[in-house]
């Protein structure tokens, strides 16, 4: 326990204090015991584990040591709901644009191929599950939702270890006046900056080729209020997600670029390796502006002025390197165990976080009913598309480093060239242009021998 007398906030939900304590402990609660459930961190994870632990009648208290749910938190980001909606009705939620288009580009230095996809069931309800959100807003909405079911929030409370109690985990420590709270089930939704976690043995610091360094800029257009609509062809609610690969979106490091669209502001940014953040020295902040000022990148930013920057880390070892999920009354999700799809087709984290906080309290409430085990989590998440999908994609991450000199740098270029090439107008047959296109491409990949090599090493993702 710490001296550290940081003032808390009781947001709502405490009513349940207020009539076991009286009003002049409600100035100082204490909630040692007082709960079902504690859970640290009210980001997606969080709250949707205190959601449903409060639509189960249990009584959760959900820990946030920022200002309000989701001041701290930072991500693209497109917010991947099926699973938000099963548990409340997304109407009145802060969401900023539906995604009515993706587009996959590779950026050689100066040239970009890009794949557009609009398939016409976007731009119907439930638009695919994906919006476009900024957290602060959609997180603290979120925890309202948990409240007004019954859990109770506090904020600026900084969990800073567990209790062990005859070896089991028995609640939290925090930097509030009275330190301890104790609860017979705890639930880490702490993120991936997982101190708490790491600090109690339940899972190991990453290493760092499992992590990405993230650095994203929210972006005004203050002189030009049609701009997102006309440089993004966008109508109504439609919004878009832009993501680029290849050396023109963060130089020699492994990673991607992205530009997705809000209301009335655009988020950009780069994730890339942090291995190769600190060995190639290249700075989240200057791969930032590199990929702004990319050719084919630019004109879509023109004269924005940016209103945010933030950077992050984004744990991406997938199923491999995933920790114990459960242990003696502690139950790791999201983030902090590691839930993250990053494999440059996908960026899913929100999705996996929400799943994974449903099922660890769907464990607990089934616990505390008599009717199941903790292990029970680890079993539904195992069964559930956060592992499947984890497991799918185990092999790609890996194999696309190994090939990444040709995937990002080589392979871009070529097929520039080649297209460059096939479309030339000139007065050669337009087969002369296409055996000149086919051939670039061809001595990139090492022949024919080595398209048929390259196609056989990631067959895995048509099938
Ligand atoms: C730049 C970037 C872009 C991304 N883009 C996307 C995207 O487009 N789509 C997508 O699906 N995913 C994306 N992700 C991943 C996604 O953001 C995460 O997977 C998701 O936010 C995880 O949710 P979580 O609840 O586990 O953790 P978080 O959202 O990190 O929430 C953790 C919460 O715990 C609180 N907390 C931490 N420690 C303590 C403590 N000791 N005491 C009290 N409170 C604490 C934090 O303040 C925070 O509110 C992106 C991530 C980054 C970094």
């Amino acid at each position: 326990m710490t001296d550290d007398t940081t003032e808390s906030t009781i947001v709502d939900g405490a009513q349940l204090l207020e009539e076991r304590a009286g009003d002049a402990a409600l100035e100082s609660p204490n909630y040692d015991g007082e709960f079902d459930a504690v859970i640290v961190g009210a980001g997606l994870a969080g709250s949707a584990a205190a959601l449903t632990l409060a639509k189960r009648g249990l009584e959760p208290l959900l820990i946030e040591r920022g200002t309000y749910p989701g001041a701290k938190n930072v991500f693209g980001g497109v917010l991947y709901t099926p699973t938000i909606r099963e548990l409340t009705d997304l109407d009145g939620a802060p969401l900023e644009r539906y995604i009515g288009e993706k587009r996959f580009s590779m950026l050689s230095h100066h040239d970009e191929t890009a794949v557009s996809l609009k398939p016409g069931d976007w731009h119907r309800e439930p638009h695919n599950d994906s919006f476009t959100v900024f957290r602060g807003d959609f997180d603290e909405w979120f925890a309202e939702q948990a409240v007004e079911a019954g859990a109770t929030l506090i904020t600026e409370t900084t969990v800073t270890g567990l209790i062990r109690e005859k070896g089991a985990i028995a609640g939290v420590e925090t930097d509030r006046p009275d330190g301890e709270i104790r609860a017979p089930y705890v639930i880490l939704a702490e993120g991936g900056n997982s101190l708490v976690s790491e600090g109690a043995g339940l899972k190991e610091t990453e290493s760092r080729e499992n992590i990405a360094v993230a650095a994203k800029e929210v972006l005004e257009f203050p002189e030009n209020d049609e701009a997102i609509e006309d440089r993004f062809r966008l109508v109504g609610d439609a919004g878009v997600s832009y993501h680029y690969f290849g050396e023109g979106a963060v130089g020699e490091a492994f990673g991607g670029g992205f530009i997705y669209t809000n209301d009335d502001t655009v988020s950009v940014g780069v994730a890339y390796s942090l291995e190769d953040a600190a060995t190639k020295r290249q700075s989240p902040e200057e791969t930032l502006n590199l990929f702004k000022s990319h050719p084919a990148v630019a004109p879509l930013l023109k004269d924005a002025r940016t209103v945010e920057y933030s950077a992050k880390t984004i744990p991406e070892g997938g199923a491999e390197t995933m920790p114990d999920l459960v242990h003696d009354g502690a139950l790791l999700v999201g983030d902090t165990a590691g839930l993250v799809l990053n494999n440059g087709v996908h960026l899913e984290g929100t999705n996996m976080a929400v799943e994974s906080g449903y099922h660890a309290a769907a464990a607990i409430a089934d616990t505390i009913e008599g009717d199941g085990h903790l292990s029970q989590y680890a079993d539904a998440l195992e069964q559930s598309f956060v592992v499947q999908n984890l497991e799918r994609y185990a092999w790609l991450q890996e194999r696309v480093e190994e090939d990444r000199e040709l995937l990002f740098e080589r392979l871009p270029t070529a097929i520039a060239d080649a297209s460059t090439e096939y479309f030339e107008m000139d007065r050669k047959p337009k087969e002369t242009h296409a055996k000149a296109a086919k051939a670039r491409v061809l001595e990139t990949v090492g022949g024919l021998k080595g398209a048929t090599k390259l196609a056989l090493r990631y067959r895995k993702l048509v099938r």
